[in-house]
């Protein structure tokens, strides 16, 4: 990674960049890069109107971001990648640094599913975010886990929604697609490996066993069990019983786990407890 000591006002004056265009009332269709009234003479490497050493905002921002893809975090230093508005030029957005960011062409592809002239394949870019993206490109980065939390497929606009929104509201970019058998199994891997790398391991089974104070197995009583992840976010997982009178869940080892247990007027009864490597199951009883 070749990150740069430069801050963006220091990029400024490095690339020659001229203040008076990140208002893109200030383009003029004359000067503009593109020669559609848009995009500011400074854009890019192939200048019209002004003469520098280093290419212009695009080149600027990729120095910025350690020349590597803003949302999966590919090495972008040495191939072809697309410069993005986080906020789009239609919602007011300018062409300021602040509001500009690198990607690869795949993962520029995924963010504007319904943008059609775009280079780039979707599918070959992650559906969810590196776990070190910029919080700009975060969509669907931190899926909520559930204890269905398989059972999204296929949809991924689900997975969308099962995110958390306080922890993806940062990205504007909303990606819902339709997608078949094939993607739906890459983004369940994708899935799988983003929780890896949050350093969510399910590996200890925890049983729940719910009886009435008759000593009998409750069915469909409700167990709400919260676990701490090491990155501070808590995972909350619900279940019902069974007929048996168990809500198993899988969970990662060795974390404390808060939780709570009803079944209509009966409870709640609340309890705090650790997961271990061994499988564990824990008698809870609902007085009548
Ligand atoms: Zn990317």
């Amino acid at each position: 990674m070749n990150h740069t000591n430069l801050t963006l006002r220091d990029l400024y004056d490095t690339y020659n960049l001229n203040r008076r265009y990140n208002h893109p009332d200030n383009v003029t269709f004359s000067h503009s890069y593109f020669g559609d009234g848009k995009y500011p003479p400074d854009w890019g490497e192939k200048r019209t109107d002004i003469s520098t050493t280093h290419g212009g905002r695009r080149e600027a921002i990729r120095e910025y971001q350690g020349g590597l893809c803003a949302r999966c975090g590919t090495d972008i230093s040495n191939s072809e990648f697309n410069c993005h508005h986080y906020l789009s030029l239609d919602q007011g957005g300018k062409h300021d640094l602040n509001n500009l960011l690198t990607l690869c062409l795949p993962c520029h592809r995924l963010i504007h599913p319904d943008v059609d002239d775009l280079d780039g394949n979707w599918r070959e870019a992650p559906i969810f975010p590196s776990i070190d993206a910029d919080p700009r490109m975060a969509t669907v980065r931190k899926p909520v886990v559930t204890s269905e939390r398989r059972q999204y497929l296929p949809s991924l606009s689900l997975v969308a929604e099962k995110s958390t929104p306080a922890e993806n509201t940062p990205a504007l970019s909303t990606a819902t697609f339709k997608i078949g058998p094939g993607d739906a199994l890459a983004a369940a891997e994708d899935f799988e490996r983003l929780l890896d790398e949050m350093g969510i391991h399910f590996d200890s089974e925890y049983t729940v066993h719910v009886t009435s104070s008759a000593d009998l197995s409750l069915y469909d009583a409700t167990v709400e069990l919260t676990v701490s992840s090491q990155y501070g976010t808590n995972i909350t997982l619900e279940t019902t019983t069974d007929r048996s009178g168990n809500a198993r869940f899988e969970l990662p080892a060795g974390r404390e786990i808060k939780a709570t247990v009803t079944k209509g007027r009966l409870g709640p009864v609340e309890f705090v407890d650790t997961t271990t490597t061994e499988p564990r199951t824990r008698e809870i009883t609902l007085q009548d």
